[in-house]
């Protein structure tokens, strides 16, 4: 697969400035972040669950050789079918291969980043196969012809006008303001593909080796008509998604319900073990698990990064990003964005490919406070700069690397002396004039420091400092 190089600082700087975008962005994950601090708080021993979880996705990650294998013995005996795909192409051609013998020409699909990693909907459609998205939000997302901006919900960056606006242009039904009604819109036209589809595509929140059954978690039940209505039910599921036992999966659908949503539980699990056998009452005919590496095995060679693989995709380091809460996730160039963007981005695509990714962050370390696995994020990104910084040699990295040092020097020298505080204080205070517009914060302030103030807030500086202020209210306080 080739990718485009991604310009995360083009993108990010063209997002900025669209304030329905960033809106959008920190009333939906605001949401989250209160959801998932209610659920989390309400579970005693949370953060010992959260490094229990990261202990065996270690443990897995370091034997995914023999996990692999014990999960394909465990589908085959279940009566389904395994095949391992090492590049996008490969998985491409496998599932199509499937749909052809199959006679499909309809596909269902439910939300999966692995699909979305592989650009299945355009090999479906270059070989005629008709393939329709199932998530309400991946559906929004198909008709406008977009990649999902947010791992858990796609279509974050549009808001009710934009679906209103959307569906009335594609489904050619009038505007409808309330989100209710442009959901019946949805169900009633997915319900027919449903019922017309001769396969269904998904992906997989976990698959267990020991068992070889695959689990998705949703709130739609999009996913389970997708596994158990058509004839062939087919899973593309990374290599990482592996945990050991059946057991292991009361810990991580607690972590991932609440993480992801804050739920105690997702509305609909799925558990799904081979196909449908005689006694069933529903169920596909064949089930087809296909391993996506596609990079994976790259990552887990590095012992440095190799950390970046325990993810369960809940999304919650996306919700507390301060640079994502900013940016939303298309300035991520590719499928996954946020703090897992950043880190597993140049990864699988390549460094080379997402040098600025890894530079995308503040370092706050929030993500790592949030995940459910505890990925330490600072630690890989870290790493991976490092290795951009020796891949480019001396660049204007470095030189922009060596200014900011040197202002942080500067910085340090200053507070450390009260003197030279007070007087660089009142030095700022009347060289800020040219850029002072009122009260409270400075605007476009020339460059370098255009680059803050262009898209942030930079605080005036006070007359006096708030040592001297506070003296004098206490004073007319009495
Ligand atoms: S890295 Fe952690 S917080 Fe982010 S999506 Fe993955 S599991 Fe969730």
């Amino acid at each position: 697969m080739s990718f485009e190089k991604v310009a995360f600082e083009k993108d990010s700087s063209k997002a900025l400035k669209n304030k329905k975008l960033r809106k959008a962005l920190v009333n939906v994950t605001d949401r989250f972040r209160a959801a998932r601090l209610r659920a989390s708080s309400q579970v005693e021993d949370w953060n010992e669950l959260r490094a229990s979880a990261r202990e065996i996705k270690k443990g897995t990650i370091e034997n995914l050789d023999k996990y692999l294998l014990m999960l394909e013995e465990s589908v085959k005996r279940a009566g389904g079918k395994v095949h391992w795909a090492k590049d996008a192409a490969e998985a491409c051609d496998i599932i199509v291969g499937i749909a052809r013998e199959g006679e499909v020409s309809s596909v269902v699909k439910s939300k999966s980043m692995a699909t979305e990693e592989i650009e299945l909907n355009s090999a479906f459609e270059k070989n005629g196969i008709k393939v329709v998205e199932t998530d309400l939000g991946e559906y929004i997302i198909q008709l406008a012809g977009e990649h999902p901006s947010h791992i858990i919900a796609p279509a974050i960056h549009k808001t009710k006008d934009d679906i209103s606006e959307l569906f009335s242009e594609k489904l050619g039904i009038p505007h409808y303001d309330e989100p209710e009604e442009l959901t019946k819109v949805a169900r009633e036209r997915l319900r027919s593909e449903f019922l017309n589809a001769g396969m269904g595509v998904s992906g997989a929140n976990f698959a267990v080796a020991e068992t070889g059954t695959i689990v998705i978690v949703e709130n739609e039940g999009n996913a389970r008509l997708t596994t158990t209505v058509p004839k062939i039910h087919v899973a593309l599921v990374g290599i990482e998604k592996l945990l050991p036992r059946y057991e292991d999966l009361s810990l991580f659908l607690t972590l991932l319900a609440r993480s992801a949503t804050g739920q105690k539980s997702s509305t609909y699990v799925s558990f799904i073990t081979g196909p449908r056998r005689e006694t069933d009452t529903d169920g596909p005919e064949e089930f087809h698990l296909v391993l996506l590496d596609n990079g994976r095995s790259g990552i887990l060679a590095s012992e440095k990064t190799r950390e970046s693989l325990y993810c369960i995709r809940c999304g919650a380091c996306l919700n507390i990003c301060p640079v994502y809460r900013q940016v939303g996730g298309h300035s991520y160039g590719w499928v996954y964005s946020g703090p897992i963007g950043a880190i597993i981005n140049p990864q699988l695509m390549g460094i080379d490919k997402a040098p600025e990714l890894p530079f995308a962050s503040s370092l706050c370390g929030a993500c790592r406070g949030v995940c459910p696995v505890k990925i330490d994020f600072p630690k890989v990104l870290l790493d991976l700069r490092k290795q951009v910084v020796d891949k480019e040699g001396k660049s204007n990295r470095v030189g922009w690397h060596l200014f900011e040092m040197l202002g942080i020097k500067l910085w340090r020298l200053t507070v450390e002396s009260k003197s030279l505080y007070e007087a660089a204080n009142k030095i700022a205070y009347y060289l800020q004039t040219p850029w002072k517009k009122g009260k409270g914060n400075l605007d476009s302030l020339p460059y370098p420091f255009s680059r803050w103030t262009n898209e942030r807030d930079f605080p005036q500086v006070a007359k006096e400092p708030f040592r001297k202020r506070w003296k004098k209210i206490k004073r007319e306080l009495g």
